[in-house]
């Protein structure tokens, strides 16, 4: 009908349908106002209705308590690298990292940029197979805070437990799975993620922060880099990502509908178990990247017997309308991103291929 295919791209990445339908409805004359949503004011009373539903609607669906701010900020992901130690490592304080993946080790390469950064603990040893055990964490007394990535997007590992950090605020970067699935957010002080991968479009960064965190600003971090100044004008201190922010608005009242997280935990879970069922029944052709405990529900990661079967994998993949499956150099083989938006049958499709690929060629 639209031509389209499934998309199992790692981010930018596949959006629900329905959400795409409803910006092309309204792409000409948003709510009467005869303009699109990228023509109007970032300070007109219809985009200030949508970043505050926006707000609301990630602090209801992540279940946080009314001492939380939702900020929007430009830069995706990556800013948030850098603002993090900016803000909070204050001279004399050491912030804890746990490295779990690419993403995680580029964040603890900008702290220690900018003060003492200590590594709590790390999986690359196993090119990052899992995540790391409780009784493996090291972390440092009296930290300014400590950071984790809570879904490795290269490797395809997931944290399925929140390390207990006692009174040391607890950071995450939860890029490629916020609102996949219930969890306490209220144990994390600051929670960010580039949108492109859960939420909608790139380039905007969506930010979970604690009143008391925000408090605790450094003092002479330049304005645009502090979270105080998003916090004091509700992101709109100057213009900000309209559009983007608009879609990400449409994206949270798709996970609303659907049911919330429990929801979009169970048909993660579900969607997830045709794939990994894939590889776990293929006797060794496919061989998983991820150990068991740590296998994520938004990336899979495997390989096949050898590379000119990965080309021969790709190309038939992509003469069934499935694309993206191409993993990352740093693990080769195949990644299968399926964030929220990935549909059912599109994982199903996926596994069937998988199956009668096995069967052509083991
Ligand atoms: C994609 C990704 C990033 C980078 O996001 P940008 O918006 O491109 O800066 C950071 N962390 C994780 C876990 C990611 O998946």
């Amino acid at each position: 009908m639209h031509d389209r295919v499934y998309n199992f791209n790692p981010g930018p990445s596949t959006l629900p349908l329905s959400v795409l339908e409803q910006a092309q409805r309204e792409l000409f004359n948003y709510k009467g106002t005869g303009m699109s949503v990228m023509e109007i004011s970032h300070r007109s009373k219809e985009f200030e209705a949508i970043i505050q539903r926006a707000e609301t609607l990630i602090k209801e669906l992540s279940g946080v308590g009314d001492n939380y701010r939702v900020l929007f900020i430009q830069g995706g992901a990556s800013l948030q690298f850098d603002m993090i130690p900016m803000n909070f490592l204050p001279e004399g304080k050491t912030a804890d990292y746990i490295i779990t993946g690419a993403f995680a080790e580029k964040a603890y390469k900008e702290a220690k940029k900018m003060g003492a950064a200590n590594v709590a603990a790390t999986t690359e040893a196993e090119n990052f197979r899992r995540v790391p055990r409780p009784d493996e964490i090291k972390l440092t007394d009296d930290a300014a805070y400590a950071h984790i990535t809570t879904n490795n997007t290269i490797f395809g590992t997931q944290w399925h437990y929140t390390p207990d950090t006692d009174n040391i605020p607890l950071i995450a970067d939860m890029s490629s799975d916020i609102l996949s699935r219930p969890m306490d957010m209220n144990k994390f002080s600051l929670v960010y993620a580039g949108a492109q991968k859960n939420l909608g479009p790139s380039g905007v960064g969506v930010i979970l922060i604690r009143q008391d965190l925000l408090e605790r600003v450094a003092p002479n971090v330049p304005t645009m880099l502090r979270y105080d100044t998003y916090a004091k004008n509700d992101s709109l201190y100057n213009t900000p990502p309209t559009f983007g922010i608009y879609m990400i608005g449409l994206v949270l009242e798709w996970i609303k509908e659907k049911g919330g997280l429990p929801a979009m935990e169970r048909h993660n879970m579900e969607k997830a178990g045709y794939i990994y069922e894939a590889i776990d029944k293929s006797s060794g052709f496919y061989t998983g990247h991820a150990e068991k405990e740590s296998r994520s529900l938004m990336n899979i990661t495997f390989r096949l017997p050898s590379e000119e079967l990965d080309k021969k994998f790709l190309n038939e993949a992509a003469a069934r309308n499935l694309v993206g499956l191409k993993g990352h150099r740093s693990v080769g083989g195949m990644r299968a991103s399926v964030y929220n938006a990935m549909s059912k049958p599109g994982c199903l499709a996926l596994a069937e291929f998988m199956d009668s690929f096995r069967k052509n060629y083991a």
